[in-house]
């Protein structure tokens, strides 16, 4: 399988990162572009989280049901992206333009990277690890880390997105980060020009 973008991570930052891509899709630009998600859920941080300080979400959520919630909000409204599920990203090889994943399960090709997989210090994923960097803003007793980017950008063709990137713990900064990440890759898609997905009412 081969993508246009295959976002690494299904918590807060890569699921809000695709559902910007995939809003998309009305777009000429955006039309054709082939988008997945390994949707590997198992170590987010949202899953002992209860959410009360989030705009638009119901005090009271549990982390466990945003991680659900998202997955069908992404089949149901952008059924074009597809789902990864059951697979945790080991390696990455290659360059900008074209890259192959390889997950504990699979290889995908795919000509752009976000990695989304949070701050851990188990980070593990080869191909990556000469980016890794104590974290910036969370503090250095909790031994998190981040990956070296500017504006995002890793190094060409690869993104970084949520703590990951070097933001402080809160949903809605990991899923504004998430989302940044889309309208970058949607402004590159449209010749550099800055884009937005807006519906209207
Ligand atoms: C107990 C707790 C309570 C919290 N309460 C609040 C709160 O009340 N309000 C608030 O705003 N924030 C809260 N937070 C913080 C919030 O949950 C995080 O800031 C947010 O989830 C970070 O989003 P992220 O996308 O960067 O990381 P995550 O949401 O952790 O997502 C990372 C994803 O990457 C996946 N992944 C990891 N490794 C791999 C791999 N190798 N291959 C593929 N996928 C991988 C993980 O399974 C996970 O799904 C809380 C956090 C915790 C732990």
């Amino acid at each position: 399988m081969s993508y246009d973008v295959l976002i690494i991570g299904g918590g807060a930052a890569g699921m809000s990162c695709a559902l910007v891509l995939g809003s998309a899709n009305k777009a000429p630009f955006a039309a054709d572009k082939k988008i997945g998600i390994i949707m590997h859920q198992k170590a987010s941080a949202l899953a002992n989280g209860l959410f009360n300080n989030v705009l638009g979400v119901q005090p009271g959520t549990t982390g466990k049901e945003i991680l659900e919630s998202g997955k069908t909000h992404l089949s149901d409204l952008y059924a074009h992206i597809d789902q990864i599920e059951r697979e945790k990203v080991v390696k990455i090889d290659g360059v900008s333009g074209g890259f192959t994943i390889f997950t504990n399960k699979n290889q995908y090709k795919t000509k752009t990277i976000v990695v989304a997989v949070g701050p851990s210090n188990l980070f593990s994923i080869e191909g990556l690890k000469e980016y890794v960097e104590p974290h910036q803003s969370l503090p250095p007793a909790k031994e998190r880390i981040q990956l070296k980017n500017k504006d995002h950008i890793v190094t060409e063709g690869i993104y970084v997105a949520g703590i990951l990137a070097g933001w402080i713990s809160q949903f809605s900064i990991a899923a504004g980060s998430g989302a940044h990440v889309a309208t970058d890759i949607l402004a590159k898609w449209n010749d550099g020009n800055p884009t937005v997905a807006h519906d209207i009412a």
